[in-house]
């Protein structure tokens, strides 16, 4: 079954409980997450039981850790905690939160982390109030309306190195998904975190105007890596294809020059949406009509 299908199950199911205003599913007791060693100092967390798949990453240094994305919250958990039970099982180090962007189903257990950091980008410092306290939209959440803020600890410079103890990663802003997409790349061992930019499965574009910021993003991306980096996404199988990046690029480009596959009457979220495919079938975008 799709991811969005899945999605729209899930939403449904949502719609019918009485907290509707809630992207919250139904619990689901542990164990919740297929923790998985890519190397010592970074772990693949997969939710797989989720309807919506989400995989976050842990990447650690010897002095700080970065857990990329908070999960979904749909699990029961332990002693109260949905996911950082499961981090403190993995590192002793200081655990900071990055989200890879703001969507509901990467963020709902955000008030379990001390440190929160954002990407030091210019429209989130000025969206934050006075005590750095950034206040989410429903555009932000996409579907729900949680969580509603989260103060900011810390803002994490871009396209430069962040050293989290003999460990150097970078972040870099992908615009695209959503217009505070950020990636993680590790240059040394060649590793790369895309959140919901790429991962395996359909992607989601929300408004026509991102099918070239889209492309634009991912041409960005190629001058960044190669095809010898590992890539990792945030839903479904955790690695994607260097060749995957390659084929979405081809079938965004392919959208713009009108030069598609398409699906009529499809619908995501109530809200009306194309499906476009690539010819062998293998890639898909889906255009979500928010208007
Ligand atoms: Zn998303």
């Amino acid at each position: 079954m799709s991811r969005s299908i899945l999605i729209i199950a899930t939403l449904l199911f949502a719609a019918c409980s009485k907290d509707s205003e809630s992207p919250k599913i139904t619990k689901f007791t542990e164990s919740w997450y297929n923790v998985e060693e890519i190397n010592s100092q970074t772990w693949i967390m997969q939710e797989g039981r989720s309807p919506q798949g989400n995989v976050s990453y842990l990447v650690s240094g010897s002095e700080r850790a970065i857990m990329f994305d908070a999960g979904t919250g749909e699990n029961f958990g332990q002693d109260g905690s949905r996911i950082l039970y499961k981090i403190k099982e993995t590192t002793d180090l200081p655990v900071t939160l990055l989200l890879s962007h703001f969507h509901f189903d990467h963020n709902q257990n955000i008030a379990e982390f001390e440190n929160v950091a954002f990407p030091d980008l210019d429209f989130l410092r000025q969206s934050v109030d006075e005590s750095n306290v950034y206040h989410f939209s429903k555009e932000d959440l996409f579907v729900g309306t949680s969580p509603a803020s989260v103060q900011v600890g810390e803002w994490l410079p871009l396209e430069t190195d962040i050293d989290l103890g003999d460990r150097l990663i970078q972040l870099v802003n992908l615009p695209g998904h959503t217009d505070e997409s950020v990636i993680i790349i590790d240059h040394e061992n060649k590793l790369a975190f895309l959140g919901d930019f790429l991962y395996s499965g359909e992607i989601y574009v929300f408004d026509p105007q991102n099918l070239q910021v889209y492309a634009n993003s991912m041409e960005k991306l190629m001058t960044l890596i190669n095809n010898e980096y590992v890539l990792y996404g945030a839903h479904g199988a955790p690695q994607v294809s260097y060749q995957h990046l390659l084929n979405s690029l081809s079938l965004l480009n392919c959208i713009l020059n009108s030069d598609c596959f398409t699906e009529s009457g499809t619908s995501v979220f109530g809200k009306s949406a194309t499906r476009y495919h690539s010819k062998d079938g293998a890639t898909t975008v889906l255009l979500v009509h928010t208007d």
